[in-house]
Formats: structure tokens, C-alpha cells, sequence
């Protein structure tokens, strides 16, 4: 690094760190990027157009790999023999679940974040989100509004570039698309089976490319994208933001970097990070004007409770007390799953077009009437099938040997299994803390995890298995069954709350802007600020948000507000 010095330092490059990154750059600041893990090479690292026999363990990965690793656990979807094989996921960092908690941290250390393979599914929230604590009198509503959240929105989608039709429902507003990706065989019988339950089954809103959008090309449907896109035909900061921000000259990236603490001048306000280059184990500090944390909701609490010091004992702008407060996440799980007699013996064809569900039913319930059902709120739910090239459903198939080789392709292409998305509500019970018990191999503290689901997104779980009922009879399909329980808490990545954003200092961690409240130079971009989960998914909001958040900013600059270097 040529200097230690910054206007701006941002801790990650994932969704929200780098669109930071980007922006700030294009305005001509410069800007210090650490990122935890190493760089994605997109031709090492994408390996998505091998097939699994051409892979040494056959797509499982290497065994061994976590020999000697704090957290063992492979994580599910994203990593595979496909991506796992330089070190792009996190296992070296431990945390601690508190007794009773089950909480499955998935963290993609690399540059880019879990955006390198995540779903693309990309719906605005809405004013029956930002405003539910209006309309059914739990909680606390938002600090913005639909008619001011909507133009960040639109600028978000008009950069990532999201596909989907305009739909007309308030409670899942339309934004401004791409064409849509096209249905499935399976989309048409689902949607007539739903239509008839009086359940709307309808094109999700997907950050993938349908035709050329700013100099991106469109997707040529390899059905890949879980193991990263190697033409970049989807949003991910790999092949959008970072690139944008390298090309002002405006960047430094700054890999291997783990950020231990935020570091505070004589007033208590951030004048840098400390880091452990994580080549040398040696810890290194840089310094700059304004600080924005994005190392993903959980890790960004984990630094700022680290961050202690004369002036925050608690952890860095906690004077309130809030910070790791109110944890969320969806609920996941399948409520049902089955197949469609009707597709028996059809011959497949190419529909695996998004590796994704590219339809969903947006959330239906207490649109009308807030407490029409026995739960608050609502839940969405997507229903996966059509022909992927692996048949996914084996381990739904009883038996062994070449019946069960028979019965799978016997079940090709028929299958189809719904993934509820529920939102769990803030709760007093569900944080983050340090255990003060426990550190890291570098000496960091570690973050805890206190987290149940409530009893709320519990009875979502169960309607949404009578649901399933309902429409696998309504579409003449034939339900093998659910789920005995949700998928473990954390599984989704949608994990949001921990430093709210609220007007109130005493209540929430940052303002309206994702600027903490209690130190000026500090902000906030990724889903830690959001003060409720919905049942739509967080990174297309992340962005947007983080777009408002600099926007602010660089007012602030342009205002005296923040000094330049
Ligand atoms: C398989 C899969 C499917 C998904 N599907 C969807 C979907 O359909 N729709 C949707 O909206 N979302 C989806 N997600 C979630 C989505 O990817 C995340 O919400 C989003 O990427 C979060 O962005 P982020 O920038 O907050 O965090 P991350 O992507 O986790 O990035 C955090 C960055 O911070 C860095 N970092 C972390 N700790 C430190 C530290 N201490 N010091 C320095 N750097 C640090 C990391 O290296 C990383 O680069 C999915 C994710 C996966 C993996
Ligand atoms: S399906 Fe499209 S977006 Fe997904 S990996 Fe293939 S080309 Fe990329």
C-alpha cells in the first residue's frame, strides 16, 4: 500500500461494500478497500461448465478440507468441489451458539461476498413492510417510506438489471425490469393449481440478465449460476461493482485483510481500522475520514462490539444499547414436496434456465385484514423443479441399487419442492453478543448467536404445510410430504436487524442514512441496518440502501460535513 491514509475505508466488498466502493470512487474519493479472504479469479474459481465426473471427488470436494478447521461444517448450495477450492469460503473463524441455539454461519470470505453465488431473487419491499408495525401494531415501523425507498430502488434495478413482469400488487411492488425469465413446464400447472386455491403464483423478480443491459451480456440459461456466473450474466460485485470502482483509479483493495476494530481519535469518532493480515498474521492499521462497515449483518455487530474503547465501553456507537439487538432471518424449509403424474414419461427439456426459482408465490396472506390469520405478517414461498441436471430430489426417493436408479429417471422431470420464506419478528430473545469465553486463532473474540424461532413464523410453517396440501391437490400432483422441521436458523443468508436504523438515538444503532448516531463518521451498508425482516429476500434493498447511504455522504462531503484528506 503506498499510503496508510484514505478519504474513505470500506470494510468488504460484498453487495453492500462494494456498491460503497463504486460510488464513492466515482466521486472521486479515494477509498481503501479490505476484504477478509482472497480475490475471486473467475478462472479458477467458477467452475461451472465441468461436469462431475470431470471433478476429482465427483462434486462432493475434497473430504479432508476442513481438517483442522474451527467450523467444519461444508455449506450447502453455494459450496462445492465447484467453488470451494480456493479457500473462498470461511472456516478458519470460529463463533459460538449459545446453549440452545443452533445458528449455521455461512460466510463467503472471498471478494464479492455471497453475491458470487447467491439466488438473484430481487423484490422491493413495500410499505406493508416498511409500515407493518402501523397495520398490525407489533414493533416499530421503518424511518423511510415506499415513496422514498422507490427511487433507490429503480436506480438499483436499473444497474444490476433484474427480470420480472409488472404485476400490480401493492403488497410486492413492481419495479423497472428486464423481460422476464420464461416459466418452466412445471411454472404453467403450478400456476393453474395455485390460481384455483385462490394463491397468486407469479414470475419472481430475478437479477438476471434476459438481453444485454449495460454492457453485460445476457444469459446463455447454463443453469450454473449457484456456482458463479463465467460471463457475468447476473449481478454479483465480481463482474459489476468491483470492476466499477477499479476503473476510476480511485481503489485500494486490500485482501487477506481481517478487521479486528474500528479504532477511535481523542473525541470518540472512527479514525480507522486495525487488521489482521491474515498472510503474515502481522496487525495493521489504517486510518481515514469516514468509515463504512458492510462485512455482512452479523460480522459488521461482531467489529462494532469489538470496537471498545474509553469513550465505548459497550462496542462503538452502543450508547443505546441496541447494538447485536433484534436478530431476524427467514425461516426456511419445505413445507411440501412431490411430483406431477401428469409429466410422467415427458420428455425433458431445457428449462433449468436460472439454477434458481424463477416464479414464487409473493406473500398472500393478511393482505386485506393485518390479523386475518392466526400470525402476523406473511410468507412467501418458491417452488423448485424443472430440468436441472442433477436430479436433486434423490434423497426425497426411498431404496438403493438399480431400483432406485429406475425410480429416479422414472421422476425425471416431475418432481417439485416448495421452499418457504418466512420472517421472523424482532425479538428480545434473538441477538448477537462477544463470548467472552472464547476467541479466534488470531486472538479476536468471538461473536455468539442467541436465536429461537418464535412462535409466529412457527404457525407461517404450518399453514404453509396445509397450503401445500391444498395445491398439490388443486394441480393434480401427488405429495410425498414436508419437512419434520425448519432448516436451521442462519440457512438462509438473510439474516437482518443487529444495528437498526431508527430516528430514535436512544432505540436504534444508525439514522435514516445508515450513519450510526452516536459517531458522525461511521456508517452502515448491509442488512444490519433493516429494523424487520419481510418475506422478500435483502440484497437488492442492500443495495439500494447502501446507493442512499452514500448519496447522503457525499453530500456530507460536499457540505463540509466530512473533511477530504
Ligand atoms: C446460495 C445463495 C443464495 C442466495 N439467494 C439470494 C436471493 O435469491 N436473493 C437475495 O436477495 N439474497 C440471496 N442470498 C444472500 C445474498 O447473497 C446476501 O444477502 C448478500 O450477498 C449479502 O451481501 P453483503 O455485502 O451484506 O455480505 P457478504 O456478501 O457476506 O459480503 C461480506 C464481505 O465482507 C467481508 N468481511 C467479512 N468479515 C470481514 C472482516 N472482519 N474484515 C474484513 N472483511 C470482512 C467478506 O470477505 C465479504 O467480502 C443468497 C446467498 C447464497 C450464498
Ligand atoms: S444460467 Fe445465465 S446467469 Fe446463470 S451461470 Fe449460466 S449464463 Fe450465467
Amino acid at each position: 500500500m503506498a499510503s496508510n491514509s484514505f478519504d474513505v475505508i470500506v470494510v468488504g466488498t460484498g453487495a453492500g461494500g462494494s456498491t460503497a466502493m463504486k460510488i464513492l470512487c466515482e466521486a472521486g474519493l479515494e477509498v481503501c478497500a479490505l476484504n477478509s479472504g482472497p480475490r475471486i479469479d473467475i478462472k479458477e474459481d467458477y467452475r461451472g461448465h465441468r461436469q462431475v465426473y470431470d471433478l476429482r471427488f465427483r462434486g462432493f470436494g475434497n473430504p479432508l478440507r476442513f481438517q483442522g478447521k474451527a467450523h467444519q461444517e461444508p455449506y450447502s448450495v453455494e459450496e462445492s468441489e465447484y467453488s470451494e477450492g480456493r479457500d473462498l469460503f470461511e472456516h478458519d473463524i470460529a463463533y459460538s451458539n449459545a446453549p440452545g441455539t443452533d445458528w449455521y454461519w455461512k460466510r463467503c470470505k472471498a471478494t464479492g461476498g455471497k453475491a458470487n453465488f447467491w439466488g438473484r431473487s430481487s423484490a422491493r419491499f413495500g410499505d406493508i413492510d416498511f409500515k407493518a408495525a402501523d397495520l398490525d401494531g407489533f414493533g416499530e415501523n421503518w424511518p423511510v417510506d415506499y415513496a422514498e425507498a422507490a427511487p433507490w430502488f429503480s436506480k438499483a434495478e436499473r444497474y444490476m438489471g433484474v427480470a420480472s413482469t409488472i404485476q400490480n400488487r401493492p403488497s410486492n411492488p413492481d419495479g423497472e425490469y428486464l423481460p422476464p425469465l420464461p416459466f418452466r413446464c412445471i411454472d404453467f400447472i403450478i400456476q393453474k393449481g395455485a390460481e384455483r386455491i385462490g394463491v397468486p403464483y407469479l414470475p419472481d423478480r430475478c437479477a438476471q440478465l434476459t438481453v444485454w443491459h449495460n454492457q453485460h451480456p445476457s444469459c446463455h440459461y447454463c443453469g450454473n449460476c449457484s456456482r458463479g456466473c463465467d460471463v457475468g450474466a447476473f449481478f454479483s460485485p465480481t463482474w459489476f461493482t468491483i470492476p466499477d470502482a477499479e476503473a476510476t483509479q480511485h481503489l485500494t483493495l486490500v485482501t487477506n485483510a481481517l478487521v479486528r476494530e474500528v479504532l477511535v481519535d481523542e473525541n470518540g469518532m472512527a479514525r480507522g481500522v486495525a487488521y489482521v493480515d491474515r498472510t503474515s498474521r502481522r496487525e495493521v492499521e489504517v486510518y481515514a475520514k469516514v468509515l463504512v462497515l458492510a462485512a455482512s449483518c452479523v460480522e459488521t455487530a461482531h467489529i462494532m462490539l469489538n470496537s471498545k474503547s474509553r469513550h465505548w465501553p459497550a462496542g462503538i456507537a452502543n450508547s443505546s444499547g441496541e447494538l447485536g439487538k433484534n436478530l431476524c432471518d427467514h425461516l426456511y424449509g419445505s413445507p411440501g414436496y412431490g411430483y406431477l403424474p401428469q409429466l410422467l414419461g415427458q420428455p425433458a427439456r431445457p428449462d433449468d434456465i436460472a439454477d434458481s426459482t424463477i416464479a414464487w408465490m409473493p406473500r398472500w396472506q393478511n393482505l386485506k385484514n393485518p390479523r386475518e390469520e392466526k400470525f402476523i405478517r406473511g410468507y412467501s414461498v418458491y417452488m423448485g423443479g424443472g430440468c436441472g441436471e442433477f436430479p436433486g430430489y434423490y434423497g426425497r426417493i426411498e431404496g438403493f441399487g438399480s431400483k432406485f436408479k429406475r425410480d429416479i429417471k422414472r421422476y425425471y422431470p416431475t418432481t417439485i419442492d416448495a421452499l418457504i420464506q418466512a420472517p421472523s419478528l424482532p425479538s428480545a430473545t434473538n441477538y448477537v453478543d462477544i463470548d467472552a469465553e472464547k476467541k479466534d486463532m488470531f486472538g479476536i473474540p468471538q461473536l455468539r448467536f442467541h436465536f429461537q424461532w418464535g412462535e409466529n413464523e412457527l404457525l407461517m410453517w404450518e399453514h404453509s404445510k396445509q397450503v401445500m396440501i391444498d395445491l398439490f391437490k388443486s394441480m393434480g400432483g401427488e405429495l410425498w410430504g414436508a419437512d419434520d422441521e425448519p432448516n436451521r436458523p442462519g440457512t438462509s443468508l438473510h439474516e437482518t436487524g443487529v444495528c437498526r436504523f431508527g430516528n430514535d438515538p436512544k432505540k436504534y444503532v444508525t439514522n435514516k442514512w445508515a450513519q450510526t448516531h452516536d459517531v458522525g463518521n461511521l456508517y452502515i451498508c448491509d442488512a444490519s441496518i433493516f429494523p424487520s425482516c419481510t418475506d422478500k429476500t435483502t440484497t437488492m434493498p442492500i443495495v439500494a440502501f447502501t446507493m442512499r447511504s452514500c448519496d447522503h455522504m457525499l453530500e456530507n462531503f460536499k457540505r463540509g460535513v466530512h473533511q477530504r484528506l
